[in-house]
C-alpha cells in the first residue's frame, strides 16, 4: 500500500471536535487506499503553557527536564486521535516518539532526528493497522532520555517520517490554507502561492515565516519529499493548498516572492572594544557557548584601535548573552567599556530566487523603508534574501510597505 503523512498542527487539534474533523480527513485518505502516518502537534496553547511551568519552577532550567515536560502535549492529542479513528472503525494505533523510536541527538530542546527505524510501523500495516498516530515534535536521545526538536518541530517529525517510509506524500494541516506571500496575519493582501521553490521556503520559514519549522524544508529538499500545506478547516479538494518543489518547476517570475518578519529580535553592541586579530573569535566563541544564537554581526570601522562590535539574537537570549560578555571581559578575554542591549527590535527580510539575476532591489528596500520614515539599524544580505533589523513598532508596516512595493498581491 502506498503510505501517505498527514501533519495536524496545534489549532488543527485543538478541541475534541478538531480532532473528530481531522480524524474525518484521515479516514477519505484511507478510503483512497493509503496507510496512513498521521503526525500531532499538542493542542494549541499547550506548548506555552508547558513551557511556562518549566520557566516559573527554573529559570535556568535542566533542558533534559525541559524536555520531558514539553513533550507531553503531544502525548495526548496523539492517544486521543486513535482513540476517534478507532471509534469510526479504522484501525488505529498511537506512538510516542521513543516507541518508534525517533533517534535523535542529545541535544536538548532542538535535537536533530538521526534515524527512524520503519519496521515496527510496517510490521503493524502489514496485520492490517491502517493508521499510525505519531506524537510530533518528540524524540528519544542515545542516553535514552526524551528529546525535543525545537518549537514548530512536528512539522520535522512529518517530513522524516515521509522520507524514512518513502511515502507518496507529506501533507501539513494547518490553520491557513497554504503558504502565503507574506503571513495573511499582517497583511490582508497577501496572496497564496500555488508553489514555492524549497529554497525560498527555506530562507521564509528561517526568516520567521512560522508556517514550517526550518528543519522540515531542509530534509524535504535532500530527500525529495513531496511537501504540502494545506488547511484542516477547508473542504476536501485534492489540488488545494501550497506544493513546496524544485525551483524549476515555479513559473512565477518575480524578483521577490516573499516578506518574512521575526518579530522578537534584540540588537546588542560592545562599545570600544580592542581591533585586534582574533577578537571576533573572542567575543562570539562565549556566546556560543552559552547557547546565544547569533544572527547578525557588524563590526564597525575602527578609531585608534578599538571598535564597536553589533550583533543580533533573540530577545529572550539577551540575559544570557550579557552574562557570558561580563564573564568574557572579568577572565580578561575580552575588554569593552559598555555592552547596550536594544530589545526593541524586529528582523523584516523580502527572499526570492529572482534577486539573483535582477539588480537593484536592495535600493527599492532601502527606498521603500525611507519613505515611511523607518531607520534601519542593520542589513544584511544573501543570494536570495535582504534583511534589515528595524524598531519593532514598524515591524507590520514595513512588511505591508514592502508587500505592496513589490507588488507581491499580483501573479506574475
Ligand atoms: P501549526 O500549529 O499548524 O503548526 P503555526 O502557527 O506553526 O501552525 O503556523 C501557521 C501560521 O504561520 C499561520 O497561522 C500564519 O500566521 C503564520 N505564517 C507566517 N508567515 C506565513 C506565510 N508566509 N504563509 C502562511 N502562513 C504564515
Ligand atoms: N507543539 C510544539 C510547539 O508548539 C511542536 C509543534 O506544534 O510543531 O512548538
Ligand atoms: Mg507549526
Amino acid at each position: 500500500m502506498p503510505v501517505l503523512v498527514m501533519k495536524f498542527g496545534g489549532t488543527s487539534v485543538a478541541t475534541l471536535d478538531r480532532i473528530a474533523r481531522a480524524s474525518k480527513r484521515v479516514a477519505r485518505e484511507v478510503a483512497n487506499g493509503y496507510d496512513v502516518i498521521v503526525i500531532v502537534s499538542a493542542m494549541s496553547g499547550k506548548t506555552n503553557e508547558l513551557v511556562g511551568w518549566v520557566e516559573e519552577t527554573s529559570p535556568l532550567y535542566d533542558a533534559r527536564e525541559y524536555d520531558a515536560v514539553v513533550s507531553s502535549g503531544e502525548n495526548v492529542t496523539a492517544g486521543l486521535m486513535a482513540l476517534r479513528l478507532q471509534e469510526m472503525d479504522i484501525p488505529a494505533r498511537s506512538w510516542q516518539g521513543w516507541q518508534v523510536p525517533v533517534k535523535t541527538t542529545a541535544a536538548h530542546a532542538a535535537a536533530r532526528i538521526e534515524e527512524i527505524p520503519a519496521a515496527n510501523i510496517v510490521q503493524k500495516f502489514a496485520e492490517g493497522m491502517k493508521v499510525a498516530v505519531v506524537a510530533g515534535f518528540q524524540g528519544v536521545s542515545p542516553e535514552g532520555r526524551i528529546t525535543t526538536l525545537g518549537r514548530g518541530g512536528s512539522d520535522t517529525t512529518a517530513v522524516a517520517f515521509a522520507a524514512a517510509f518513502g511515502a507518496e506524500r507529506c501533507d501539513i494541516y494547518t490553520d491557513v490554507n497554504g503558504v502565503y506571500t507574506t503571513d495573511p496575519r499582517i497583511e490582508d493582501k497577501a496572496r497564496k502561492l500555488d508553489k514555492i521553490a524549497f529554497e525560498e521556503m527555506l530562507e521564509l520559514a528561517s526568516l520567521g515565516a512560522k508556517v514550517l519549522q526550518t528543519r522540515s524544508v531542509e530534509l524535504a529538499m535532500r530527500y525529495k519529499v513531496k511537501l504540502r500545506v494545506l488547511s484542516s478547516f477547508e473542504e476536501y479538494d485534492p489540488n488545494a493548498g501550497t506544493l513546496v518543489c524544485d525551483e524549476e518547476e515555479i513559473v512565477e517570475s518575480k524578483a521577490v516572492s516573499g516578506v518574512a518578519y521575526s518579530r522578537d529580535e534584540a540588537k546588542m553592541t560592545l562599545i570600544s572594544v580592542a581591533d585586534r586579530p582574533g577578537i571576533a573569535a573572542a567575543v562570539f566563541t562565549p556566546l556560543s557557548e552559552a547557547g546565544v544564537n547569533v544572527d547578525m554581526i557588524v563590526q564597525n570601522i575602527s578609531e585608534e584601535g578599538r571598535t564597536d562590535m553589533t550583533f543580533s539574537c533573540p530577545v529572550g537570549q539577551v540575559p544570557r548573552a550579557e552574562k557570558a560578555m561580563q564573564e568574557a571581559r572579568a577572565k580578561g578575554e575580552i575588554n569593552y567599556h559598555d555592552l547596550v542591549a536594544d530589545t526593541d527590535v524586529a528582523k523584516v527580510s523580502i527572499v526570492g530566487i529572482g534577486m539573483r539575476s535582477q539588480a537593484g532591489i536592495a535600493a527599492k528596500m532601502f527606498h521603500v523603508l525611507a519613505r515611511e520614515g523607518i531607520n534601519i539599524k542593520v542589513i544584511t544580505t544573501s543570494e536570495i534574501k535582504l534583511s534589515v533589523l528595524i524598531d519593532r513598532k514598524y515591524m507590520e508596516l514595513a512588511v505591508q510597505a514592502l508587500h505592496d512595493a513589490f507588488e507581491l498581491e499580483k501573479a506574475g
